[in-house]
């Protein structure tokens, strides 16, 4: 830490991550000055270092696929090149053969341990079209995780039910639901919804139906995705959102920074949003989310899915401990051309390699299947 050490002297951020390397907390006003700094690099070799300490020179992934499982959507988020309204030529919903013959395949080509199911907000899938498919899952590949629905899923099924979410939730999970995604938070600010998804559930509604979830024993991953419209202020209240929602259920068990890809959607066709982030901001994003959530949020993942290989890289040296999952047949960053490459394991193993690591094969839940 000698290196460290010398450039934390000269740092404007020194006090903090003085308090971040004795084991305290940023707090909001802290986070505003890390998310205005410029010195990125040091506060990656802090959380860097933080990482180590709890993982040792280690990083996990997770074999999985991904199921969209419906392109339909009634929201229009502007942020989004995937969905098509309903009647739409390009509307697909997968029936529920679809759905076992594409597991079915990826569990014998891939062995996966994790189907990550998301889909569009269809008003005509009724409820039993989710418990279907979830028996069903569970039923013939019980090794494999059920990790799908995101809050404003589960919102859209309350509706078409007219019941709340809390019994929709209950329902799915004894159809086997086993945990979910963080997706639909964006940026839990509403002045920053209404700009890009003024449809979709308000922030508050996010973070009520994460509480139910794991209040009836349904963990999750928590998200963001930055570099739209939000301010720096904004990506403060989302970050310490979470921290007191996890201070109450402790469901959260990863936290993935995602950077907005404006490609194909009506932001870049609005001129809102031209180019996306790039890397250093998000190997910022993950050295930050790593001070912020050191033992709250157990797990940071590396978004490679947007960043690529070499990214994925430095952001378990920045404060990923976890590359995240092979996703593969992934279709809705698809869509806007950002999808850095196809994964298999192996190029995940070789990549965690490649950096002096050892790799952690882990299921839907981050408990490890094999060391390499
Ligand atoms: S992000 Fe989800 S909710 Fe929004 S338009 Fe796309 S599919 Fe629909």
């Amino acid at each position: 830490m000698s290196q460290t050490t010398e450039q934390l002297q000269k740092s404007d951020i020194k006090d903090i991550l003085e308090h971040s390397l004795n084991g305290q907390r940023p707090g909001p006003e802290d986070c505003m000055r890390l998310l205005e700094s410029d010195d990125v690099h040091l506060m990656g070799l802090v959380s860097g270092y933080l990482t180590r300490k709890q993982f040792g020179k280690k990083a996990s992934f997770v074999n999985n696929i991904i199921l969209n499982y419906t392109n339909v959507c009634i929201t229009d988020c502007k942020f989004c090149a995937f969905y098509r309204s309903p009647g739409s030529e390009e509307a697909y919903t997968l029936s529920l053969d679809q759905i076992e013959s594409r597991i079915k395949t990826s569990s014998e080509m891939f062995n996966i341990r994790q189907v990550l199911i998301q889909g569009g907000h269809n008003p005509n899938l009724k409820i039993e079209y989710y418990e279907d498919a979830f028996k069903m899952i569970r039923q013939k590949f019980p090794e494999i995780g059920v990790h799908g629905l995101s809050t404003s899923e589960i919102d859209m099924i309350a509706r078409v039910e007219k019941s709340s979410t809390k019994e929709i939730l209950s329902r799915l999970k004894d159809a086997g639901l086993q945990s979910m995604p963080g997706a639909g938070a964006e940026i839990l600010v509403d002045s920053v919804k209404d700009v890009i998804s003024p449809k979709k559930i308000s922030s508050d509604d996010w973070i009520r139906i994460m509480d139910e979830a794991h209040s009836l024993g349904l963990p999750s991953s928590a998200t963001m995705m930055y570099g739209h419209v939000e301010n720096n202020r904004d990506i403060v209240d989302h970050f310490y959102k979470l921290v007191k929602l996890q201070e109450k259920t402790n469901g959260f068990m990863a936290f993935i920074p995602w950077n907005f890809e404006p490609n194909n959607t009506l932001m870049q066709e609005e001129g809102i949003v031209d180019i996306g982030t790039g890397g250093i901001q998000l190997l910022k994003m993950i050295a930050i989310s790593r001070l912020v959530f050191d033992g709250l949020i157990p797990h940071i993942q590396s978004s490679w899915l947007t960043n690529g290989i070499g990214m994925a890289q430095l952001a378990l040296q920045y404060g990923a401990d976890d590359f995240g999952g092979t996703l593969i047949g992934e279709e809705v960053v698809s869509c806007t051309g950002a999808r850095s490459t196809e994964l298999t394991d192996q190029k995940i193993i070789d990549a965690i390699h490649q950096i002096g690591y050892s790799v952690e094969e882990r299921d839907n839940f981050y408990n490890p299947i094999t060391l390499s």
